[in-house]
């Protein structure tokens, strides 16, 4: 049986558009037996830095490692209170509470899903040494209205940018690119991220001389002498195979965004056609952002009736998040409960993320908005 089913990523297909390149890159490393750091991370690291343009970019083994090395750097523990969303991915919040410090959630906003700004004034507090915005989605959060009061009050900024590689913000006519904005940037190359490796691996960045020198020596054991220890690191690198292969695909990185943005700007204009906007609020694309469309989330009357309907017509979709962080159980002894942050406990709800990857085609995608008029048709 041929198989017809519309995924929401296919992994496939990219690597189909890459393979050979790839077959260079994994048989160099092979040939230089040379398999940790070295030269292949070096030369990534550089690339990123030059992409993003930063003074320094430090490889590691996984975004949530990223986002722990990036706390640790910053001396953060027990006690300290860091705000942050409650609508993101678990590793956002457990890179906290492991080093004993405190999350304390600020709602989202209901149009782009991010912190918003006034929520994270609100928040802070004289125990708050940092704030965790995630730029979900693919998209940036307004960082702008909170920045300066966080900078006069010695606040740190750490970017969750493990969803939104080469996005960026512009506001009043400066452009800040995701992960270059506040004082380190954590990024995911998990595969189905934009830019994802073929297995685990994370990135951190930062304009800091001092915070650079310390998440180097952080993701050897606390080492910057070989065998002689600082403090207590982890051991946490990417490894030359997974730089080797992002290295390739960071040279694509620029066309697949676009073919995202394309994807997601036919996506709104098939809805729009189908007179399906009272039903369906499309993801903000708001004004001076590139949303990169890490995902289109967009949010569904009857979520639930119509995600079965979709299941049942082979396309397959996916709810982020359907449980807010203040509520999970693991969180509980924090005291959080239902009300906390009623924006984003309605999105979990009303939130589905329809296929999207760069090469879904228009075909496929005009079946998944068919299907979705068929299900509203008769709903
Ligand atoms: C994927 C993700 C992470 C964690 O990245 P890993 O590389 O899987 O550890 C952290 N935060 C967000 C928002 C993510 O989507």
């Amino acid at each position: 049986m041929t198989d017809s089913t519309i995924q929401s990523f296919d992994l496939k297909r990219n690597y189909d558009r890459v393979r050979d390149e790839i077959s260079v890159a994994i048989q160099r490393v092979l040939d230089s037996q040379s398999f940790i750091l070295g030269a292949e991370v070096q030369s990534f690291e550089s690339d990123i830095q030059r992409y993003l343009e930063v003074d320094t970019a430090i490889g590691c083994a996984s975004g949530s490692d990223a986002l722990l090395l990036a706390l640790m750097a910053l001396g953060i523990g027990k006690g300290d209170e860091v705000i942050t969303t409650p609508f993101s991915f678990f590793a956002t919040v457990s890179c906290i509470t492991r080093l004993g410090a405190i999350p304390v959630f600020a709602d989202v906003d209901e149009g782009d899903y991010n912190l918003r700004p006034e929520q994270i004034e609100e928040k802070i507090t004289p125990k708050t040494k940092a704030i965790l915005p995630v730029h979900l989605f693919g998209q940036m959060c307004r960082l702008e209205e909170a920045m300066p009061r966080l900078r006069e009050r010695g606040i740190a900024v750490v970017e969750d940018c493990a969803q939104s590689f080469a996005a960026h913000r512009v506001v009043d006519g400066v452009l800040h690119r995701s992960g270059a904005w506040g004082d380190i940037g954590c990024f995911s190359f998990f595969p189905t991220k934009n830019l994802g490796g073929y297995g685990d691996g994370g990135m951190l960045t930062t304009n800091d001389a001092q915070i650079a020198h310390r998440l180097k020596s952080l993701r050897v054991h606390g080492s910057s002498q070989t065998y002689f220890h600082e403090e207590v690191g982890l051991n946490s690198r990417l490894d030359a195979l997974q730089a080797a292969i992002l290295a390739v695909r960071l040279r694509h990185i620029e066309e697949w965004t676009e073919e995202r943005r394309a994807i997601a700007a036919r996506y709104a204009l098939l809805f729009g056609e189908k007179g399906l906007l009272d039903r369906v609020r499309v993801p903000l694309d708001a004004r001076g952002n590139r949303h990169t469309y890490h995902q289109y989330a967009a949010c569904f009357e009857k979520r639930d009736e119509l995600k079965k309907y979709l299941d049942s017509k082979n396309i397959v979709t996916r709810v982020y998040y359907p449980l807010c962080l203040h509520q999970q159980p693991c969180f509980s002894y924090l005291g959080g409960k239902e009300g906390d942050c009623p924006v984003a406990e309605k999105l979990t709800g009303e939130i589905l993320a329809l296929p999207m990857y760069p090469e879904l085609s228009e075909e496929e995608q005009m079946c998944v908005v068919g299907a979705i008029a068929d299900f509203y048709a008769a709903n």
